[in-house]
């Protein structure tokens, strides 16, 4: 495994400084985190300390007052409320129905692959034709599933938290850049905005990812058989599932607090991607953006049979 060092300061040589002299402008296990995430994405990758955190610095580095982002509607949550915070910084943000073409005058097109909750997918060729830059949140498709740059956007954020990180054990984030100068632009925001990510932080990311494929592919198998024998329960509306990946939502007919609480083997938490099964009802955090009965299950890498049987005694309170 790569070496952790902590170390904040390194020798000059021969009184100059180095590839490394102050950890918050660069740092070895950073520099190599890095290096192995942007090879999976096919571009230049930096992590900030979280998905919230290389999304402020990303919009911040980037976009300057009075310019518009068009954020997919359904996105998750917290980027809409991010967006909404810097509008006194004079940020503007409409959203839009990332299925369809991005409305005209946007500067920066906001997507998510697939969004969280709804599990929709952006419509990438559309985007791509619109003038303005376009960021992928990648963070549920992983680039086991989607590399987004080979279809043109121009940066992909990831919550490393989630899928990359994949043991509810670490919060990250990254953005990975297409274009080398833009990568410059955001190294140096990061360097003096001190928005960095830790050295512990990006061995843990190093240690995730040698497991990410078989991770990833085990969980979209699950989940692919937990969304079929969903969409055959009779106290089930409707399920929501892409195809791939390990997040599914679904709507319940009766009570969704009264499922989540009679969970035993799944966990009632928030978040999404780690080895264990979670499951909550996602309008206690959304209000009304989000059905009342909708249940969002992130699967991990239980067995098939005993997740459905926990399902299946929990949705009999529903
Ligand atoms: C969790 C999440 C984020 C925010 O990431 P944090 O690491 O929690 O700051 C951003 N986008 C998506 C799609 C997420 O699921």
């Amino acid at each position: 495994m790569q070496p952790l060092d902590r170390s904040t300061i390194w020798p000059y040589r021969d009184g100059e400084p180095g590839d490394f002299y102050y950890q918050r402008y660069a740092h070895p296990t950073g520099v190599e985190a890095e290096r192995a995430l942007g090879e999976l994405e096919g571009g230049e990758a930096l992590l900030f300390p979280s998905g919230s955190g290389a999304i402020t610095a990303l919009v911040l580095a980037e976009l300057a007052p009075g310019q518009t982002i068009a954020l997919a509607e359904g996105a998750y949550y917290g980027t809409g409320a991010l967006f909404r915070s810097l509008e006194r910084w004079g940020l503007r943000f409409v959203e839009f129905d990332q299925t369809a073409p991005p409305p005209a005058g946007a500067d920066l097109i906001w997507l998510e692959a697939p969004s969280n909750p709804f599990l929709t997918m952006p419509d990438l060729e559309a985007a791509t034709a619109h003038p303005g830059r376009v960021v992928v949140d990648s963070t549920a498709a992983t680039p086991v599933y989607l590399r987004p740059l080979e279809h043109g956007a121009d940066y992909v954020v990831h919550s490393a938290t989630k899928y990359l990180g994949g043991h509810h054990d670490l919060l990250l984030g990254a953005v990975v850049c297409a274009d080398e100068a833009a990568a410059g632009r955001l190294r140096e925001f990061r360097g003096r905005t001190g928005i960095v990510a830790t050295p512990d932080s990006a061995w843990l990311l190093l240690r995730s990812l040698k497991t990410l494929r078989p991770r990833v592919e085990r969980q979209t198998a699950t989940a692919a058989d937990l969304a079929e024998r969903l969409r055959r329960h009779p106290a089930v509306e409707r399920v929501r599932y892409p195809g791939f990946g390990g997040m599914l939502s679904f709507d319940i007919r009766g009570n969704a607090p009264r499922v989540e609480r009679s969970l035993k083997t799944i966990m009632n938490a928030t978040s999404l991607g780690g080895v264990d099964s979670v499951l909550e009802s996602r309008s206690r955090w959304e209000g009304d953006r989000v059905p009342e009965n909708l249940l969002r299950l992130s699967v991990g890498l239980e067995d098939v049979d005993e997740l459905w049987a926990d399902l299946e005694q929990a949705l009999s309170h529903a």
